[in-house]
């Protein structure tokens, strides 16, 4: 079998198009424009790239940039002040402060002082629990992406057994809780899994979150399953600079029914998701329907 491949960037190109339109529609028949505040703390030289992408695409998209970047040695104090500020600032629907932080500022203290309705990470504890219970919430943009992708590609994902490996609090858990929230047969695997490929080969989904380069070898999937790859990992090979994932695509893509490459599959919905997110927290905000096919 020689898997179809499931296109991130095609995907994530639907999706801005698809907020894009409902960014024009909330302007003209209401007068809002979604707005999205992005707080970065100090010059980590990869989280500046990602926070200039966000700041391109939330314009692209019709939407308010609104970057503040703030010095390393900045004080809790002033970031917690800031983000109040963000929280009581009615043109701000959306509120991300870019990860890793530098070591003397509490990233737990800071992700759960953002008002959760403007989380649009996801990360803020009310939100974990809401979306632990099944309810209406902020959800993390990268395994949301994951599940806009096996919905367009499943329809239905009721009753398949998937397994999400790794168990992380941005990607892995959050993950197995949606699909679990879509009626799958959810195995959450990590480093202390007993025989890890005897549990992936039983399964119709794999979503690989380790980011251990090329870790999944293809003789662990099962014929026709799914395969959605998390893992973005730098490797040299043959002198060259390359991304891979955690799954061996060559050798996967033979047996998968349907497979995300590294780079182009994941990594471009991620930011999708956050433009995603961002609507539908303004559309919350409003009291107006939320976008259709773009939340969980
Ligand atoms: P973490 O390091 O937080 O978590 C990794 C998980 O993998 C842990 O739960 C760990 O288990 C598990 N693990 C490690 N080694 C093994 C092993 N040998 N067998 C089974 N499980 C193992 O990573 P993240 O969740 O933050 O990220 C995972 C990958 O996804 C990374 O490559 C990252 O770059 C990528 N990523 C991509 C994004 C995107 O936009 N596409 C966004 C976020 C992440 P244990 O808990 O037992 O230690």
């Amino acid at each position: 079998m020689v898997a179809q491949v499931i296109d991130g960037k095609a995907f994530a190109a639907k999706v801005r198009a698809q907020v894009a339109d409902q960014v024009a529609k909330l302007k003209e028949e209401n007068g809002i424009t979604p707005g999205l505040a992005v707080v970065l703390v100090g010059e980590d030289p990869a989280s500046q790239v990602y926070v200039r992408s966000k700041g391109k695409q939330t314009v692209e998209v019709g939407m308010n940039s609104y970057e503040h970047k703030l010095d390393a040695d900045t004080s809790e104090e002033d970031l917690l002040a800031l983000i109040d500020k963000l929280n009581n600032d009615p043109a701000v629907h959306g509120i991300l402060v870019q990860l890793p932080l530098p070591k003397h500022l509490n990233e737990d203290l800071v992700i759960n002082s953002i008002d959760p309705a403007k989380d649009v990470d996801g990360f803020h504890i009310s939100n974990v629990g809401l979306l632990g219970t099944g309810q209406k919430s902020m959800v993390p943009c990268t395994p949301l992406g994951c599940l806009m992708m096996l919905r367009d590609y499943h329809g239905s994902l009721s009753g398949m057994d998937a397994v999400v490996i790794g168990r992380s609090n941005i990607v892995g858990k959050p993950m197995a809780q949606l699909l679990l929230g879509d009626s799958c047969t959810v195995t959450i695997a990590h480093s202390r899994t007993k025989d890890l490929p005897d549990v992936v080969r039983r399964a119709d989904i794999v979503v690989a979150a380790v980011g251990r380069p090329e870790m999944v070898p293809g003789d662990w999937i099962k014929e026709g399953a799914t395969v959605i790859d998390v893992g973005i990992n730098r490797i040299e090979r043959d002198g060259k600079n390359k991304l891979v994932g955690d799954v061996d695509y060559a050798s996967a893509a033979e047996r998968a029914g349907a497979i995300t490459p590294v780079p182009g599959g994941v990594g471009p919905m991620t930011i999708a998701c956050l433009l995603a997110n961002t609507l539908t927290a303004c559309c919350r905000a409003n009291g107006l329907p939320e976008p259709e096919g773009l939340t969980a």
